[in-house]
């Protein structure tokens, strides 16, 4: 149960849950939804060291929740969007949803975003991490993003200075708040077709229905060359440099349906940790490190998560 205290022009709410994909974990000390630029200025000045929640689709909370401030971008100020079909340009506030955008745009006969289909995000949460896979990734299409450092300065960032990577970008530290893209004209019926492919993929390969973050670990660059034994017996050769897939390794390290506790490695898909409903984030980072410790081991690769976890301990 939340309680809410009102700064003179803010709620904060108190001890309010943080809904996540993984669907365990604990909640906000103090939760805010900033209805204005002014009251995100007004959270920055409560705790320069606040965190941004989106959808909470690569989030995982720890059992005892946070005690920074968490501010979530909900209002309408930061869920506007314009396309404009005729120049291809979309604006779009951080809490759009990535989903909701995409049937939009394909529906107004934009191209460029429909090879995001099928996962879960906000528009801030996927900027900042550069969400995507393998038909794109959403910087492919930015122009530029608006954002509010933690002294409360907004900036207004081009795509080529924010340097976008594999799973990430350039703005770690910052707070977005809109991003613009530019879109395409193409036929909708061909978007839409390209939309359920991307779709249909995801469900063969992944547990979509299962409560998850998406990929758990990302995909390592090889720091040597690497054998990998093959499900036929023969073996696979990776070169130093090369980025291999984490689900492969955690398969050929035997951690596929591995269980602990309430967690437990997709049998579907070795990057999928999944949790039970009712279950401990505690088991889903204790699973994190041992599936991570069994690769090391076997193979001498070391697997960075792409899950965020948030917890009162660094
Ligand atoms: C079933 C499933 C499938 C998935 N498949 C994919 C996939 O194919 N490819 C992929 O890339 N990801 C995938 N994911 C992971 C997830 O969808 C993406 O990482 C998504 O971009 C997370 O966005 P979010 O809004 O939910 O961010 P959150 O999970 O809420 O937050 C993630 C991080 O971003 C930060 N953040 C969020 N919003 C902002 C903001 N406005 N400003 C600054 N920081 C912010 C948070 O503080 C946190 O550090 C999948 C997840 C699920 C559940």
């Amino acid at each position: 149960m939340s309680s809410a205290a009102v700064t003179p022009d803010l709620v904060i709410e108190h001890r309010a849950p943080i809904p996540t994909w993984f669907g365990v974990g604990g909640g906000a000390d103090r939760l805010a939804r900033p209805r204005t630029a002014a009251e995100l200025r007004r959270c920055l000045e409560i705790d320069p060291g606040l965190r941004v929640l989106g959808d909470g689709a690569n989030l995982l909370v720890d059992d005892d929740g946070v005690g920074d401030l968490v501010v979530s971008l909900a209002a309408p100020q930061f869920t506007r969007c314009e396309i404009d079909p005729a120049s291809g340009v979309v604006l779009a506030g951080a809490s759009v949803k990535l989903p909701s955008l995409i049937n939009r745009t394909t529906d107004a006969g934009l191209a460029g975003l429909e090879t995001l289909a099928g996962f879960p995000a906000t528009i801030g949460g996927a900027v900042v991490m550069n969400a995507g896979g393998k038909y794109g990734e959403i910087a492919d299409h930015l122009v530029r993003v608006w954002a509010v450092d933690r002294s409360g300065r907004e900036h207004v960032l081009e795509r080529s200075s924010i340097g976008f990577g594999y799973r990430a970008s350039g703005l770690n530290d910052l707070i977005v708040t809109a991003a613009e893209f530019q879109l395409s004209p193409d036929d909708p019926g061909r978007l839409k077709s390209v939309k359920r492919e991307v779709m249909e993929y995801k469900r063969q390969t992944q547990p979509l229905a299962e409560n998850s973050a998406g990929c758990c670990y990302k995909n390592p660059t090889l720091a040597a060359d690497l054998r990998l034994p093959d499900t036929e017996g023969g073996a696979r050769q990776f070169a130093r440099g090369q980025r291999v897939s984490a689900g492969l390794l955690i398969d050929r390290a035997g951690c596929k349906g591995m269980r602990l506790g309430s967690a437990q490695v997709s049998h579907q898909h070795g990057n999928f940790i999944t949790a039970d409903k009712g279950g401990k984030a505690r088991d889903v980072i204790l699973l994190i490190d041992r599936v991570a410790a069994r690769v090391r081991d076997e193979f001498c690769v070391e697997l960075q998560t792409e899950v965020v976890i948030w917890s009162r301990t660094p």
